[in-house]
């Protein structure tokens, strides 16, 4: 016979989210039952220190263990569920067990996106607590790296490498003509080149791979511009896809996301949508936003919970996110984007200061470029209308 299980609140996914979900509910909930089922091997972890701490050394794989299971809740680990049956009120593995619940959360994440037409195994598309440990592992016994993209995944592993390997030969290859080029101002941008260049890490800017083909040892790599590359390994950060096919397969709205309001309900009352993989309004930027950052994951995560203890609280947080550069740091608020126009107000040009992005006049996002314990001031300025000129923000923000 089957095994079949029965929550009152059940989450789908394993990551940081299903965390502060699951807490949350406790806070609230003391007995009622939670289940988790996630496809990841280990129970939830912080992923941040995956690409930073965990390689400088300042934390441990220890200290990335979310311990979840305080929470008292049966945590089904290598599971993936397959399908929503939302007239039943059950959700459903890849070995048909079954597991039915009063509230649904989805907090599938996302899948990191795979170069087109190659596939060659071994490829490390960097995402998960096992790709740290493989990556760790060839870090230790191999000489070259390919990082391919230029964005948050591509500089910080890139970095993470050279920092705790430094005669290792590090590469990045990308199609942008700078590092965070999609984010940052071009000068900005620019200027990491060339502080990745002084660190000995190679940059290789407005290049696309074509090819990769695996050798005896290692990759051979092939870009549009005709280069042929040897590495020994070639990590891979090229942003991740919602996973959204089982909403989607179960009538729940989805767009580049899981729709939800501002309670974090889908169109099905009972079924909550939370993190990386959701799609919501957020009131300060008067438009839909999907994050893909730490702190959106856990007061989305949070904010789920409750509700799905029966509160009826709105989701109007706008998130910070960061990133370590070696040693540049920055957090961020809002939508950066470099096609928004942006005002730069350096307190010393390119090593401190901020950013403002702007949509007709109105704040979408604000960058504090090694400025710190400014984000409440930022998050502030964006809930003012505007319209702001560059005139209104210089100095602003101190
Ligand atoms: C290396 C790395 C570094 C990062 N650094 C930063 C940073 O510095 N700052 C920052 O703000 N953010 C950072 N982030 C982003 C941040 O970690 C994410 O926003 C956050 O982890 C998202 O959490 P989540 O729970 O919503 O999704 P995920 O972490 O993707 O978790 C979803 C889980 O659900 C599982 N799942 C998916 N589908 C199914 C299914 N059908 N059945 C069962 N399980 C399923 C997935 O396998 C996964 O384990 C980083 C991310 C990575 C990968």
């Amino acid at each position: 016979m089957m095994e079949n299980y029965s929550y009152k609140y059940l989450i789908i996914g394993g990551g940081m989210t299903a965390d502060a979900a699951a807490r949350s509910i406790r806070e609230i909930d003391p007995n009622g039952t939670i289940g988790l089922i996630g496809d990841d091997n280990d129970p939830p972890y912080a992923r941040p220190p995956l690409s930073k701490a965990l390689w400088t050394g300042d934390e441990a794989l220890e200290d990335i263990d979310l311990e979840t299971s305080e929470t008292n809740l049966t945590m089904h680990l290598s599971r993936t569920v397959t399908k929503i049956d939302r007239h039943n009120k059950k959700v459903i593995d890849e070995k048909g067990i079954k597991y039915s619940y009063e509230k649904l959360l989805i907090a599938t994440g996302g899948t990191p996106k795979k170069l087109p037409k190659v596939e060659e195994e071994g490829i490390i598309y960097y995402r998960t607590l096992s790709d740290y440990k493989n990556l760790k592992k060839l870090v230790d016994q191999n000489k070259t790296f390919g990082v391919l993209g230029g964005g948050f995944i591509g500089s910080e592993i890139a970095a993470a490498i050279k920092i705790f390997k430094p005669d290792a030969e590090v590469t990045m290859i990308f199609p942008e003509t700078g590092i965070g080029a999609l984010i940052f101002p071009k000068k900005l941008s620019n200027h990491l080149n060339k502080y990745y260049q002084e660190k000995n890490i190679t940059v290789m800017v407005e290049e696309l791979v074509t090819s990769i083909k695996k050798l005896d040892k290692g990759y051979l790599v092939e870009t549009i511009s005709d280069k042929k590359l040897k590495f020994d390994t070639v990590i891979a950060g090229l942003g991740i896809t919602p996973n959204i096919k089982i909403a989607e397969e179960a009538n729940l709205e989805v767009k580049n996301g899981i729709l939800v309001n501002q309670y974090l309900q889908t169109n099905d009352p009972d079924i909550f949508a939370a993190g990386d993989v959701a799609l919501y309004h957020n009131p300060s930027l008067d438009t839909y936003i999907r994050v893909e950052h730490e702190d959106n994951a856990l007061m989305m995560g949070e904010l789920a919970g409750q509700n799905m203890t029966g509160k009826k609280n709105s989701f109007d947080h706008l998130s910070l996110f960061y990133s370590d550069l070696f040693d540049y740091g920055y957090e961020a608020v809002g939508i950066l984007n470099s096609n928004l126009y942006m005002v730069e107000d350096w307190i010393d040009p390119l090593e401190e200061g901020i950013v403002y992005y702007l949509k007709e006049g109105r704040i979408q996002g604000i960058l504090l470029w090694n400025v710190w314990e400014k984000v409440e001031e930022a998050r502030k300025l964006i809930t003012e209308s505007g319209p702001f000129t560059p005139e209104d923000l210089k100095g602003r923000i101190k």
